[in-house]
């Protein structure tokens, strides 16, 4: 799918309006494992991201990506901002001309990779990487229903953070207290790719393509 200016401006609208109108409720996730700020930080970076909207709905793809990481990292107070920051500035650099199904999951990867270096983190340490790297598997697998199974894998990821005892971030501070609470940037992760799979899913896409391409062999 060439992801065109009006499809990617829809992607990027979205993405922010739902972290901007799911504010409250990460807030809440946060407030009760964390100091409570998270959905506050997220509605800060992503309404700069709107207020920007313009400008990087113009750029190609891999430009517009990187921006709008700079602008989380810029906004956005707390471990979250630099931790998404990185994730859409690694995605912008290594974000393929020719968007199939595989080369946007090895750039996925690398960017999956990159919040791991950044955080000193990996899965099941409670945080944004128990939603990103399960995601990430179920792209690099492809196969039928992908849209459906992705939403699904986002969806059961940021359930299975609950049990969990958070290692890294403020969450890891109440030790076992943390048990029993989604995490919210799990939750946070978990609406984005659901937002972006939603609007991907309306507009057609590479997958899709690629899909149906394996299917015909
Ligand atoms: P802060 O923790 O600084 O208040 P936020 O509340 O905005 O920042 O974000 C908290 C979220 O950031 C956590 O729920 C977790 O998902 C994620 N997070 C925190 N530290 C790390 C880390 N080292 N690696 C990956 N994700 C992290
Ligand atoms: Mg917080």
């Amino acid at each position: 799918m060439p992801i065109d200016q009006q499809l990617q401006r829809v992607l990027i609208g979205e993405v922010a309006r739902c972290m901007v109108t799911h504010a409250e409720e990460l807030t809440a996730l946060d407030q009760a494992i964390g100091d409570g700020d998270h959905g506050l930080n997220m509605k800060r970076g992503f309404e700069a991201v709107l207020a920007e909207l313009d400008k990087t709905a113009a750029l190609p793809m891999n430009e517009a990506l990187k921006a709008v990481g700079m602008t989380l990292v810029m906004k956005v107070g707390g471990a979250s901002g630099p931790l998404y920051g990185t994730l859409l500035m690694t995605l912008g650099k290594t974000f393929p001309e020719l968007p199939t199904r595989v080369a946007i999951a090895q750039a996925f990867s690398a960017a999956v990779d990159a919040v791991k270096a950044r955080g000193k983190s990996d899965v099941q340490m409670k945080t944004m990487l128990d939603v990103l790297v399960p995601v990430l598997a179920t792209l690099s697998a492809g196969g039928a229903n992908l849209y459906a199974r992705l939403r699904a894998s986002a969806e059961s990821a940021a359930a299975a953070t609950v049990p969990m005892q958070a290692v890294r971030g403020r969450a890891s501070f109440l030790g076992a207290r943390s048990v029993g609470h989604m995490d919210p940037g799990a939750r946070s992760s978990w609406l984005m790719i659901q937002t972006v799979v939603d609007v991907l899913e309306r507009g057609g896409s590479a997958m899709k393509q690629d899909e149906n391409r394996a299917a015909s062999r």
